[in-house]
C-alpha cells in the first residue's frame, strides 16, 4: 500500500471518531473535547509523565490560566505575541489567557528567596495554553487553539548547564523509547537578532554542542535558527510511516530571568542571575496523541489501550461467569468490557477487532465448566485456554514491559 493511502487510513481525525477518542465541536472551534476513551489515553500519558518527572527530581507546579495584562507586558508577550492571544476583562481589570507557561514559573521562582544550594530547581507543569490560530489551519488534535504543554522550567547556575542538558536528553530519550520512536536532533544557534552578549551565547552553544558530542549523538546544525533569547535543541520523532514530527525542545534562556529580576544568593553571599531552561518532551499532549493515533493506526499497545480486553460470552447462559471474570480483571486494575448482546460470536469478535481492542476473551460451556477462559489476541488469533489468574499475570507483565 502506498504511504499516502496508509496515511489516510491512519488519519487521526477519522480514527478519533471511529474509536470515540475525541470530538471537535462548533461550540469551541480548535478546542478539542476529550471523550471517555480518549481521556484514558491522556491520563496514561500524564501518569507516565508524572512518574518519570518525580523520579528525575522535578517538582510539579500549576499556574493560573488567566493572568493580568501587566504580566504579559513585562514578559514581552504583549508586544510580540498579542495577535495570537485571548483576552478577558473582569472588575475593570484586563487579563490575558496564557499562551505560554513561562511567566507563571518565573513568578513561582521569585515567590521566595533562592540560594545556590537549591539549584538546579526543576519546575514541571502540565500547562493548558490558548493560542489563536486561523480557522482554516485547524486540524483535529494536530493543530488546535487550546492545548496542554508538558512544560518544564529549570533554573540553573551557568556551571550546571551541561549536566542538566545531559539529564534532559536522557529523560527525553527514555520517554520516546516507551512508544518505539526513533528521533533526530537539531541544534539551532544564534540568530541575527538576539538578546544578550555574544560571549554568553558562545558559551551556551558550546555547552549544548559538547553534551551532544560527548554522548556521541548525531545532530544537524541550523545556523541562526535559535530563539532570540537563547540557543535550542529540537527533537524530531520518526513515526511508523517514516514521517518526522517536531515534539521535544530544550531551550536555553538568558533573557527571561533578567526581565523578571530573578536572582539567587551565591556562595559569595551576592545576588546572581540564574539561567532558565525551557523544555518540553511531548510538546503538546493533544498533538502527541494525534501522532500516537497515526503511529499505531489506533491499535494501541496494551498499557495505552482504552479497553484492554473485551469479554465475549457465547450465549446468555455464559454471562454470569463472564461478569465474574470481568470483576477479577477489574480488581487487577485492568480495563475490561463485556459484550453481552445477543449477537453471533463471530460478529462480536469482528467488532472488537475493528475497535482495535488488544485482547478478546471468549466464554463458552468449556470455560465455565473448567473455570478458564479462551484468549484471543488482536491480529494473532487464538492463544488457547488460560486460567483467570494466568491471564492477569500475562497482561500485567505485558503492561510493565
Ligand atoms: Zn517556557
Amino acid at each position: 500500500m502506498s504511504n499516502q493511502l496508509e496515511a489516510e487510513k491512519r488519519n487521526h481525525r477519522k480514527l478519533g471518531q471511529e474509536l470515540e477518542l475525541f470530538a471537535s465541536m462548533e461550540e469551541a472551534p480548535g478546542m478539542p473535547f476529550f471523550l471517555p476513551k480518549g481521556m484514558i489515553i491522556r491520563n496514561e500519558l500524564e501518569n507516565l509523565w508524572r512518574r518519570k518527572h518525580q523520579h528525575a527530581g522535578y517538582q510539579e507546579i500549576k499556574t493560573p490560566i488567566m493572568m493580568k495584562q501587566e504580566l504579559w507586558e513585562q514578559s514581552g508577550h504583549w508586544d510580540h505575541y498579542h495577535e495570537n492571544m485571548y483576552f478577558s476583562e473582569v472588575d475593570n481589570q484586563n487579563y490575558a489567557i496564557k499562551p505560554m507557561n513561562c511567566p507563571g514559573a518565573l513568578l513561582i521562582f521569585n515567590n521566595k528567596r533562592r540560594s545556590y544550594r537549591e539549584l538546579p530547581i526543576r519546575f514541571a507543569e502540565l500547562g493548558l495554553v490558548h493560542r489563536h490560530e486561523l480557522s482554516g489551519s485547524l486540524n483535529g488534535l494536530l493543530r488546535v487553539r487550546s492545548f496542554t504543554q508538558d512544560d518544564a522550567h529549570l533554573f540553573v547556575r551557568v556551571d550546571q548547564i551541561e549536566s542538566e542538558i545531559d539529564k534532559i536528553l536522557e529523560l527525553i530519550s527514555d520517554f520516546y523509547s516507551h512508544f518505539g520512536f526513533d528521533y533526530k536532533l537539531e541544534l539551532s544557534t544564534r540568530p541575527s537578532e538576539f538578546m544578550g552578549s555574544e560571549e554568553i551565547w558562545d558559551e551556551a552553544e558550546m555547552a549544548l554542542k559538547s553534551v551532544l558530542d560527548r554522548k556521541g549523538l548525531n545532530y544537524q546544525i541550523n545556523d541562526g535558527d535559535g530563539a532570540f533569547y537563547g540557543p535550542k535543541i529540537d527533537f524530531h520523532i520518526l513515526d511508523s510511516l517514516g514521517r518526522s514530527w517536531q515534539c521535544g525542545t530544550v531551550q536555553l534562556d538568558f533573557q527571561m530571568p533578567q526581565k523578571f529580576n530573578c536572582s539567587y544568593v551565591g556562595e559569595d553571599n551576592k545576588l546572581h542571575l540564574p539561567v532558565m531552561i525551557h523544555r518540553a518532551i511531548f510538546g503538546s499532549l493533544e498533538r502527541f496523541m494525534a501522532i500516537l493515533i497515526e503511529h499505531f493506526a489506533g491499535a494501541f499497545p496494551l498499557w495505552l489501550a482504552p479497553v484492554q480486553a473485551k469479554i465475549i460470552p457465547i450465549t446468555d447462559s455464559h454471562i454470569d461467569y463472564a461478569k465474574f471474570v470481568k470483576s477479577e480483571l477489574d480488581r487487577a486494575g485492568l480495563r475490561i468490557e463485556v459484550d453481552s448482546r445477543t449477537e453471533k460470536v463471530g460478529l462480536k469478535i469482528r467488532e472488537a477487532e475493528k475497535q482495535k481492542i488488544p485482547y478478546m476473551i471468549v466464554i463458552g460451556d468449556n470455560e465455565v465448566g473448567n473455570q478458564t477462559l479462551a484468549l484471543r489476541k488482536r491480529n494473532e488469533g487464538n492463544l488457547g485456554c488460560l486460567t483467570v489468574h494466568a491471564t492477569i499475570e500475562q497482561f500485567l507483565k505485558e503492561i510493565k514491559g
